[in-house]
């Protein structure tokens, strides 16, 4: 890590990281895994650096481009609610922004396949995603509501973006049994939901309220 994210060591300290987790979990987040694998994960670094001293608190934070970085509760969430039926393979990632998500998936999936719309955060992310050393994951600038077919199917799809109605271009590119984890809704309000592909089409389950940037059409260079 370069000298520059050393910096406000003490806002970005163990300590400071174990409130955050210690947080998550007395927020009903159960999976160890994930818990452990976000204590590890220096958030600082996928943040601006005058918002470094406020990386490990519960919150969302400007990323710039009118995006944000997820509060990690609702990283922890989707994690935890893609990883329910055991280990998965391949994940596909809508919408990489800072690359935080991103980073986390890295650590406990096979291979992360993640794209993005916004060719300046994709940068960004990916020098920071070097930095942390992550080798399983390949990055792509293009508009995810399309899925990415080239690489499918896929054990599981989490969408960090809210479109309006499940995107049936992601769940065709499911496996059979693999599950899509996304907000749905409008600008204003969206609900979490789990969709797992079955034979026949898909089952759906309708989760907690949250708010996310919408999913938009397009790249931007
Ligand atoms: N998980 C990210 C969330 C970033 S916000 C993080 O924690 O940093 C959501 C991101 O989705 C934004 O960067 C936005 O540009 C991107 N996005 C929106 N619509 C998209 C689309 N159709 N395809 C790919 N990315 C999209």
């Amino acid at each position: 890590m370069s000298s520059a994210h050393h910096r406000g060591i003490g806002m970005t300290s163990m300590r400071t990281r174990n409130r955050l987790i210690d947080r998550l979990s007395e927020e009903g987040i159960k999976n160890q895994g994930v818990l452990e694998v976000m204590r590890g994960t220096p958030r600082h670094i996928f943040v601006e650096e005058a918002l470094a001293s406020r990386a490990y608190e519960d919150t969302a934070l400007p990323i710039g481009l009118g995006q944000t970085i997820s509060q990690p509760y609702i990283v922890a969430r989707m994690t935890e609610l893609l990883l329910e039926d055991g280990p998965l393979k391949n994940v596909l990632e809508v919408g990489t922004g800072s690359g935080y998500q991103t980073a986390v998936l890295a650590q406990m999936v096979g291979r992360v396949y993640s794209v993005e719309r916004i060719e300046p955060l994709l940068q960004q992310a990916r020098g920071r995603l070097r930095e942390m050393g992550l080798k399983n994951i390949r990055m792509k600038l293009s508009d995810g509501g399309m899925g990415l077919p080239e690489y499918a199917p896929y054990d599981g799809i989490l969408v960090t973006a809210a479109p309006a109605g499940i995107p049936l271009a992601l769940v065709e590119q499911l496996r059979v049994g693999g599950r899509l984890v996304l907000p749905v809704g409008s600008a204003r309000e969206q609900v979490l939901v789990k969709v797992v592909k079955t034979e026949d089409g898909y089952d759906k389950e309708i989760l907690e309220q949250v708010v996310f940037v919408p999913l938009l059409g397009g790249v931007q260079r």
